[in-house]
């Protein structure tokens, strides 16, 4: 059979490998009782105000949702400090990432990403058919020199993500500010922040106020990590509203799904959660490192929901044997550094679940 040709730059794109399915790997293992720790979900789930609100709002499904999410935008404005113009809501972070591609990018124009970094950034250079420049991490963390050096005439975009996902760690502020200032205007600058609110180190940057002030940068938040609405897919970004206007041209009518918008707004009226989500993620933190450490494990400390761990041996095998028993972790073969595996924080009970399983293991 000859079929029609794609367009040559998706010869490019692999499909997205997302983590292992609860469901799925009851079915292959024939247990019931199986835990997530490879998607960097909130373990304690929704704020019960967002389910409430939620179940509330199940009757009137049969109706669009607002395509302009004014009351989500008028909301989260508030709560950033931001005004409403500065927001780009998209069905996850994820569609704001290619909402933007899709605005800016024409083949032949390039991007500058880290690697290892958020499989995003090379999928939606690929979809536009624009070249890619990936610069390794050094010590686990954006060379943001290298990066900055690596931008050239055809530079359109870079991506920093920050923290990073899959290692955890932050650029500084005084090293994102001094980058910031290094680009010029017309390359657009992701700070993609989808783990901003665990982040503890002082020395993180607040970067809202660059995105309003300058033309050319965008920064990236989610409901889906310590909001613990990954679920419902509502991610957002912020820029001066010029280019806010831009993005948003581009997207589909009814991007943002009714029930996210509802839900989003209720999660962001409880913060008390958001401060719970924090806290049993610190908690967590300090047991996995001190239990890490007992078993003479490395890992780079993180300032996300997620720990890179270096098993110090491939780890197909410790992937697989932590599967039998129930928990589900993220290999680094994903990232191109297969003794690795990126593991989410959960709760306590999960957390000694999952250091019980491995030690069991090892
Ligand atoms: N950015 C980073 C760094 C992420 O890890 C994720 C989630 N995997 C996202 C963006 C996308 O999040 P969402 O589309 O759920 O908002």
């Amino acid at each position: 059979m000859t079929y029609p040709q794609t367009r040559t730059c998706i010869e490019r794109i692999t499909p997205y490998v997302p983590g292992k399915p609860i469901d799925e790997v009851k079915r292959e293992f024939g247990i019931s009782d199986v835990i997530k720790l490879a998607s960097n979900e909130n373990p304690l789930g929704p704020s019960p105000a967002a389910c409430k609100a939620m179940a509330n709002a199940a009757a009137n499904m049969a109706i669009y949702p607002d395509g302009a999410c004014f009351a989500l935008k008028e909301k989260l404005a508030a709560h950033l400090g931001v005004p409403a113009g500065s927001l780009v809501i998209g069905n996850g972070s994820d569609e704001v990432i290619k909402l933007i591609a899709e605005a800016f990018l024409d083949s032949g124009d390039e991007g500058v990403y880290a690697d290892p970094s958020f499989s995003e950034y090379p999928y939606v250079l690929r979809l536009m058919g624009a070249k890619e420049c990936v610069i390794p991490l050094v010590d686990f963390t954006h060379d943001l020199d290298a990066m900055a050096d690596a931008v050239g005439d055809a530079t359109k975009i870079v991506f920093v993500c920050n923290p990073n996902n899959p290692t955890g760690t932050i650029v500084d502020g005084p090293s994102l500010q001094a980058f910031v200032d290094k680009i010029p205007q017309d390359v657009l600058i992701i700070l993609d922040e989808a783990y901003y609110e665990y982040v503890d180190d002082p020395s993180y940057p607040q970067t809202l106020a660059w995105a309003l002030e300058r033309p050319n940068i965008v920064v990236l938040r989610t409901f889906s990590k310590v909001y613990g609405l990954a679920g419902l897919r509502v991610g957002y970004g912020v820029a001066n509203p010029k280019l806010a206007a831009w993005i948003n041209r581009v997207k589909e009518p009814f991007n943002v799904n009714a029930m996210g918008q509802i839900a989003a707004i209720a999660a962001l009226e409880d913060q008390d959660h958001v401060q719970r989500s924090i806290e049993v993620n610190r908690q967590g933190k300090g047991y996995l490192y001190d239990e890490f450490k007992k078993l003479g494990l490395k890992y780079v400390p993180t300032q996300a929901n997620f720990i890179y761990v270096d098993l110090a041996r491939p780890c197909d095998a410790v992937f697989k044997g932590l599967l039998k028993q129930g928990v589900i972790i993220r290999k680094g073969d994903a990232f191109g550094q297969p003794t690795f595996i990126r593991v989410t924080i959960g709760t306590q009970e999960q957390n000694q679940r999952f250091i019980g399983a491995l030690e069991a293991v090892l």
